[in-house]
């Protein structure tokens, strides 16, 4: 992780003072653009916790989201085995492309569609959206979505043994939803639960 004591180690000589900087959403990985760091742009960047980059066509120091508002909060900023690139974990206040796609790569494989629902679900509750079930639902706390969680659980088991598999799809789908709900009310990333999986993975 490069920061404030360590951002001096990265080398900017290789290619006459900038680094290719690849930024990915911080919590589902997606890759969003790509820019250049000189050391100005990096210390900048470290010190704001948003995105800045040396811009090549302007020739200056270049705020991502600095007309559209489309900033790249940063969460942590990552460099390779010979630190002459970065990685720069961010969430985006908006489309990070100015063609208004959230990605620059927008060819890129779609994210799994959990990760997607759980960033409906996450913009959902930062929108307040009253119409939003998704809002309605948060707001009445999370002991009401865990119970709903409990309620589509008990569904699926019985939808399982009456051998009823459309039954089953619906209540299945039913309780993903209400979950990645109840992860959203407890602040928890879908992400940090599939790395668990994927620890219990590797231990075994
Ligand atoms: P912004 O930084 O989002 O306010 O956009 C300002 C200008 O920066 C745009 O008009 C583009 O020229 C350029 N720009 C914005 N986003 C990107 C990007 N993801 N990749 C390359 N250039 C960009
Ligand atoms: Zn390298
Ligand atoms: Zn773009
Ligand atoms: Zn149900």
């Amino acid at each position: 992780q490069v920061s404030l004591e360590n951002y001096l180690q990265i080398n900017f000589d290789k290619g006459d003072g900038l680094v290719p900087a690849i930024v990915q959403h911080a919590y589902n990985g997606e890759v969003l653009m790509q820019g250049y760091m000189n050391q100005e742009a990096l210390l900048a960047t470290l010190t704001q916790a948003q995105a800045y980059f040396y811009s090549r066509s302007k020739q200056r120091l270049w705020r991502k989201g600095e007309t559209s508002n489309h900033v790249l909060h940063v969460q942590s900023i990552h460099t390779d085995c010979d630190q002459d690139s970065l990685l720069v974990m961010a969430l985006p206040a908006g489309p990070t492309c100015h063609l208004d796609r959230r990605s620059c790569f927008a060819s890129q494989r779609a994210s799994p569609l959990l990760v997607q629902l759980m960033d409906t679900i996450h913009a959902r509750q930062q929108e307040a959206n009253p119409n939003s079930y998704t809002v309605q639902l948060l707001q009445q706390g999370v002991a009401r979505v865990a119970q709903k969680v409990g309620e589509e659980g008990v569904e699926v088991a019985l939808a399982a043994v009456s051998g009823d598999n459309s039954q089953l799809l619906n209540e299945s789908a039913d309780l993903l939803y209400h979950l990645l709900v109840l992860l959203a009310a407890r602040d928890v990333h879908l992400n940090e639960v599939l790395l668990t999986l994927a620890k219990r993975q590797s231990a075994a």
